[in-house]
């Protein structure tokens, strides 16, 4: 059988590229191996978002070809072939984003497929999955309509094309189906859903719902799991769906990438949303959902930012009292319209500034941490451990925010559900009993 080795980098994005990409080649059947020496092939899924990452991948492309020597290229960092194969002139094929048949079309070139298998392999219901069996990155669009000036995502990957909406929800049945508990759900701009199919009405299981957002939200918090929203923009129409969190599977946690607070910083930057009165919109989407947990990230050091534009930020986050905050310093991504902006700021004032950003955030976060302390949440458990339960409340997401630490003698296992009464904090996480 042949034998095709897999490395993923990048964002839950790509990661959802390389399920598809693994689940089509289980599917034709390929057996993916372990191991470089073990392989007839490997596929590079790479990222180029932001330079750090074009280094990696360049690394990582570079070990492949060290101990495997024939490399498949795909992922962001694709749509720069000349900056591959000049780093790499070994490699076999360079493919772009989100491409599939495109992977496919040079796997079946260099190692085709034995016909026999095709169709024997034992694909899972549900797909290959990259994350543990109890939760799932659901990706309902590709690419974005914005033109935010640091970022090359519309180029990478083209303008916002949404899935249809019944073949979202049937992936996301099947992921229930087989003990999925909680769907993360990701796009560049979740909340732009069906916007490119002009809001197209469909049918699924006989129900009439029209392709947007509201509706997306709305279907999957029938499934009976945990639904959590990343990447969404604060648009008056995200303010209709703030009343259903905490009812059904849609946890009170907005992640909404705000990157400043300096209107003039977010005007230079094109943010979507940029002229919303964004303290306002948190202030009534909290009275309507108290438990609401709000996630953003930052950017320190874009060009032109001013001592008082960051005096802004620092007022912003102290006004927003988010939960959960990213910052990074701004970094020149090649090829971004921000590059030919004046008034660089240096890399050492950049990085002064996140610090000081950070820090500040530091106490906001832990005191509204604090302020759950004596409140009984519902977690999601991730790992059992001898004595304790390691999970996630609704306002953890995994790898990027804080968990929970359950002091407990049952007999939990990943997946469960259970509740428990917080009994402290920390900056991050949380420290909890089971009731
Ligand atoms: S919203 Fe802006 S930062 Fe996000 S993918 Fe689109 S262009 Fe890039």
């Amino acid at each position: 059988m042949p034998r095709v080795g897999f490395v993923s980098l990048g964002c839950p994005k790509a990661l959802v590229d390389s399920e598809r990409i693994l689940t089509q080649l289980r599917g034709e059947g390929y057996q993916v191996a372990d191991r470089y020496d073990g392989a007839d092939l490997v596929i590079v899924n790479t990222c180029g978002f932001i330079d750090a990452a074009r280094e990696e991948s360049l690394e990582a492309i570079g070990e492949a070809l060290a101990e495997n020597g024939r490399v498949i290229v795909t992922g962001c960092l694709g749509v720069h072939e000349q900056l591959i194969r000049d780093a790499h002139p070994r490699v076999l094929a360079v493919t772009g984003p989100h491409d599939y048949e495109a992977v496919m079309a040079q796997v079946h070139a260099h190692l085709p497929p034995v016909a026999a298998h095709a169709g024997e392999a034992r694909v899972p219901v549900e797909g290959v999955r990259l994350t543990p069996r109890h939760y799932a990155y659901l990706k309902v669009s590709e690419g974005c309509n914005h033109k935010c000036s640091f970022c090359i995502i519309p180029q990478m990957r083209g303008r916002l094309a949404s899935r249809p909406l019944p073949e979202v929800l049937e992936e996301a049945e099947r992921l229930v189906a087989t003990g999925v508990r909680e769907l993360l759900v990701i796009s560049q701009d979740t909340s732009a859903y069906g916007v490119d199919r002009r809001f197209e009405p469909v049918f699924h299981n006989g129900r009439p719902l029209q392709t947007r957002f509201q509706d997306l939200v709305a279907a999957l918090s029938e499934l009976g799991v945990w639904v959590r929203l990343h990447y969404v923009y604060p648009y008056p129409h995200v303010d209709q769906v703030i009343p259903q969190m905490g009812i059904g599977g849609l946890l009170p946690y907005l992640d909404v990438p705000l990157q400043h607070g300096s209107p003039r910083i977010l005007k230079a930057m094109r943010r979507p949303a940029a002229t919303e009165n964004t303290l306002e919109r948190i202030q009534r989407w909290r009275d309507t959902c108290p438990e609401l947990t709000l996630r953003s990230t930052f950017i320190t050091g874009f060009p032109g930012e001013t001592d008082e534009d960051f005096e802004m930020l620092l007022e912003f986050l102290e006004a927003a009292q988010l939960d959960r905050v990213g910052c990074f310093t701004y970094s020149a991504v090649a090829g971004a319209a921000a590059n030919a902006l004046p008034d660089h700021v240096p890399a050492e004032l950049a990085a002064e500034r996140q610090e000081i950003l950070m820090h500040a955030q530091q106490a906001i976060s832990a005191a509204r941490l604090r302020g759950k302390i004596g409140s009984e949440i519902e977690v999601l458990v991730d790992e059992v451990e001898p004595d304790r339960a390691i999970a996630r409340g609704p306002g953890d997401a995994p790898e990027i925010d804080g968990q929970v630490f359950v002091e407990t003698f049952e007999d939990l296992k990943p997946g469960d559900r259970v509740r428990v009464r917080v009994s402290g904090s920390s900056e991050h996480d949380l420290f909890a009993e089971t009731i």
